[in-house]
């Protein structure tokens, strides 16, 4: 125990931006690392690709029209949003508000230009992590395993992957997920240093002051 912490210690809350080229594994590491810790909300995007067999409104994602899509856009609704794969992706931005100003980490699954957009509007703030696939062999053959996609789109991904793998630099930690449980040790690693670094640490510099002017 010590007389100058206050419980709970106040932080900074931190925006994970985790991108990687479709079939990666950067959804189920994403969803495994918000399920693992109560404090880390996912930013769920709204998109206007139509939901997969199994998908859910507003659990994978909001599936909106175009037009609620523009809306969304002209009325400043979203942080940022891209087109990918030939539709359009968002985040929408109450949500991560409402979610930092309760004292929570964001995760956004967002491809690299999404995660361009956040990480420039708040650098301090902003964590990149890229997970990639071992090879484009082992990348072609998790997205046909899926089975989640036509031929014509698994091919549009694939040929995408290439273009996204070159954006690696923007990055700050980079992930091969090689084994899935490995790939996630790595990630949660990364989480717990990056909350622990002093800058999102809001009661370091108050506990520091209080120890310094206790005289013994
Ligand atoms: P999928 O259609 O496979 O769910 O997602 C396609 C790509 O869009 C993925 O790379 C995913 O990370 C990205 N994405 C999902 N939501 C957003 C978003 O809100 N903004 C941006 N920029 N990209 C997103």
């Amino acid at each position: 125990m010590s007389p100058h912490l206050e419980q709970p210690r106040k932080r900074r809350g931190l925006l994970l931006l985790i991108s990687s080229p479709s079939g990666a594994g950067k959804t189920s590491l994403s969803r495994r690392l918000v399920t693992d810790h109560a404090d880390l909300a996912l930013s769920i995007s709204a998109t206007t690709r139509p939901p997969r067999p199994g998908e859910e409104h507003a659990r994978e994602y909001f599936f909106v029209s175009d037009q609620e899509f523009d809306w969304m856009v002209e009325n400043g609704e979203l942080l940022e949003w891209a087109n990918v794969h030939q539709y359009r992706y968002g985040t929408p931005r109450a949500p991560v508000m409402a979610a930092l100003d309760a004292g929570k980490d964001v995760l956004f699954d967002i491809d690299w230009q999404g995660a361009s957009q956040i990480a420039q509007r708040a650098p301090q703030d902003s964590v990149r992590v890229f997970v990639l696939p071992p090879s484009m062999t082992e990348l072609s053959r998790r997205l046909n395993a899926r089975a989640q996609d036509t031929m014509s789109v698994i091919e549009t991904r694939l040929t995408n992957a290439y273009g996204e793998i070159a954006q690696w630099k923007l990055y700050d930690y980079v992930l091969v997920n090689v084994d899935y449980d490995h790939a996630y040790a790595d990630l949660a690693h990364i989480y717990h240093a990056e909350r622990l670094k002093k800058e999102r640490q809001a009661w370091v510099a108050p506990f520091i002051e209080a120890l310094l002017a206790e005289k013994v």
